[in-house]
């Protein structure tokens, strides 16, 4: 094929960490770049479109929140796009009643009636058991108490995992946030916000150099043969599957999507709100028009997608690492072999096997451009 012969990079998958190196790669070093992606659109996870009836942005694989306190990172994109000022807040339902997420103090006062400033909100936190950390819940409780424990995190953990909060692991919920004053927002990160014109023309700019090239619905491994010994791969799919599962599958949750045009102008009031108790079976509701409030939105209409969480078999969308000890020992031996291939490189969240957000992939290929690929490259 002509396109695989013009190439002097194949990247492997149209997701930001393959976007960035691609757009790094023909701008910068000037090279011919072609990008291969299984999917019929670029974007990766982060892909979105706009539902035509209601005029909203839907985030195909769930909502994707940009935030970042990464100076460079944030020059680097905000050469594609501008952003809102959108700041995520999430909220929890617990038994009929609306809670703020993460627990804050807001969170605190409505489950102990009393607690109403910082040093009383710090201080309960303080009280909880600290010993016997050796399994979620106990850590769970340790950080938020039982009862906020049994309202918020039991239940949607089980519906997340499958699996008893006891027989995970403690580190899961080691990084939740926890806070003692009223903010709400989810992220306290320095830049936040969504890109203005969507996530789709974010991405598109990205690869307008003539010297990328784009192939949709092509799994890499139907052309890998025509591949040349001088040419260099980028590979951004999963790492077992580039050697063939040789010393296993590693585990991944996946989620199913449910989404419907809701005839109501707004639906649950917020973009995204938890579902802590065992029924309704799914985890979360995403609302997507509260992510853009300074868009205009067909009168009477709003989408909304439920989420549900379950164990990817072979042939689902891997979302989020398990990363078991059995998991990291079959990680290590495919770093290996990939360490000892010359001309390809691995990255991305599948590539690493590591749950990567936006910002973290961009970085992440960066990096990569910066200290190996340039010199790889361009020889300097
Ligand atoms: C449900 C969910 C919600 C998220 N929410 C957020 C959020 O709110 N904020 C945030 O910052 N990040 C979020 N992320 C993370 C964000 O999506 C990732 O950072 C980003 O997708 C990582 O980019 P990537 O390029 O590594 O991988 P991906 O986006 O996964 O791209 C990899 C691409 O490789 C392609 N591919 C794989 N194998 C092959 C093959 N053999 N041949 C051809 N193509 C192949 C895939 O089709 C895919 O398009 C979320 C992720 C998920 C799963």
């Amino acid at each position: 094929m002509e396109w695989i012969r013009e190439a002097d990079v194949i990247v492997v998958g149209a997701g930001f960490f393959g976007l960035t190196v691609a757009e790094r790669l023909a701008s910068e070093s000037q090279k011919r770049v072609a990008i291969v992606d299984s999917r019929d659109h670029i974007g990766g996870n982060a892909h979105s479109y706009i539902e035509a009836s209601s005029q909203v942005e839907v985030h195909t694989y769930g909502s994707h929140l940009f935030h970042t306190n990464n100076e460079k990172v944030w020059k680097y994109v905000s050469k594609f796009t501008e952003f809102n000022n959108y700041q995520h807040r999430v909220f929890a339902i617990s038994r009929g009643e609306v809670f703020s997420l993460p627990v804050n103090l807001q969170t605190l006062s409505q489950l102990y009636p009393g607690i109403t400033t910082v040093e009383q909100a710090a201080q309960l936190l303080a009280s909880f058991p600290k010993d016997e950390l050796n399994n979620f819940e106990s850590k769970a409780i340790s950080l938020v108490g039982e009862i906020a424990y049994n309202r918020f995190i039991k239940n949607y953990t089980e519906k997340q995992w499958q699996t008893n909060p006891r027989d995970l692991p403690a580190e899961i919920i080691s990084r939740l946030p926890i806070r003692t004053n009223l903010d709400g927002r989810y992220f306290s990160d320095k830049y936040q916000g969504l890109p203005m014109d969507g996530y789709q023309k974010w991405q598109e700019k990205m690869v307008t150099d003539e010297k990328i090239s784009i192939q949709l619905n092509t799994d890499f491994f139907d052309i890998q043969s025509q591949i040349g010994k001088n040419q260099l791969v980028i590979y951004t799919g999963p790492i077992d599957r580039y050697f063939g599962y040789k010393y296993g599958v590693l585990g991944w949750r996946t989620l199913d999507f449910e989404t419907e045009v809701v005839e109501v102008d707004d639906y649950q009031g917020n973009s995204v709100v938890n579902y802590c108790d065992e029924i309704p079976e799914y985890t979360r509701i995403h609302e997507f028009k509260h992510l853009h409030p300074e868009r205009s939105y067909t009168a009477g209409k709003t989408v909304i997608m439920k989420e549900f969480s379950r164990f990817a078999g072979k042939t689902d969308d891997p979302y989020y690492p398990i990363n078991t000890s059995e998991d990291r020992a079959k990680l290590n031996k495919y770093r290996e072999e990939a360490a000892q291939l010359k001309n390809v490189y691995f990255g991305g969240r599948l590539g690493t096997y590591q749950y990567l957000d936006m910002h973290m992939a961009i970085a992440s290929a960066l990096s990569l451009y910066e200290n190996e690929l340039r010199l790889a490259t361009t020889g300097q």
